[in-house]
């Protein structure tokens, strides 16, 4: 399967760098994971048609990681979509969406064919099982407002986990294991802010992380200017990964 960076920037466009969005492609399936608010522009960057994606995943509902949601569904409105879309986040992930597309585009819910538009809500701890991947969502360290997880896909005999946005937690060590590819977010290099991790505590916790491939994504200011001091691979928007 084929994974693609639209965007492994942080929330403030660090460098031009597109908010957090990914996209795997297995045979016919589409996912997004996370679907940060440049993510429309990423996808069409990238040639992808949104119209074709069946499933969103949405680690928090932090604006870098879900607010291209509205943008993304009033793209839909163009395409005359038959399919259905799968969006998955934790608790309110209906409720907050259509407010947000409420407050960005109002009225334009009533055009929307919301019975092909699926809400499902993960549970901490619990597999979500769909039709062609199963789902764990694991609770992790950051504004507690946001319901903050990582998740982890097993999907065929592969395994995708993403940090989402956090600090260190001993449930990165479960939500990585056995993983073929981990993608972690380094907000920070050595700097140490709320919420986020840093280089150098990834660093100390990399022998008890049993994957096979660490990316880092999510580098704010600081991290990018430390790039030259990094030998865990960094993930950039564009960039291609066979699974
Ligand atoms: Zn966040």
């Amino acid at each position: 399967m084929d994974l693609k960076i639209i965007g492994a920037g942080d929330a403030f466009g660090s460098e031009g760098n597109l908010n957090t969005c990914f996209h795997l492609q297995h045979e016919h399936l589409q996912i997004l994971i996370d679907c940060g608010a440049t993510s429309l522009v990423g996808l069409k960057k990238n040639q992808i048609e949104p119209a074709e994606i069946d499933y969103i995943l949405i680690s928090h509902l932090h604006g870098d990681h879900f607010g291209g949601l509205p943008f993304f569904l009033l793209d839909l409105l163009r395409k005359n979509r038959k399919k259905t879309l799968t969006i998955i986040g934790p608790k309110g992930i209906e409720e907050n969406t259509l407010a947000l597309l409420e407050l960005l585009y109002p009225g334009l819910q009533a055009y929307l064919d919301l019975s092909l538009i699926i809400f499902k809500t993960y549970q901490a701890h619990e597999e979500l099982e769909t039709e062609f991947f199963k789902l764990q969502a694991f609770p992790v360290v950051h504004s507690e407002e946001s319901l903050p997880h990582g998740l982890k896909l097993f999907i065929d005999d592969k395994i995708i986990a993403f940090s989402g946005d956090t600090e260190w937690t001993d449930n990165l060590i479960e939500l990585s294991k056995a993983a073929d590819l981990f993608i972690c977010e380094c907000n920070f290099f050595e700097k140490r802010g709320k919420g986020h991790l840093n280089y150098k505590t990834i660093l100390q916790h990399q022998e008890a992380l049993e994957c096979k491939h660490i990316l880092l994504s999510h580098l704010g200011e600081e991290a990018l200017n430390h790039l030259d001091l990094m030998t865990i691979p960094v993930a950039k928007d564009g960039m291609e990964i066979t699974i």
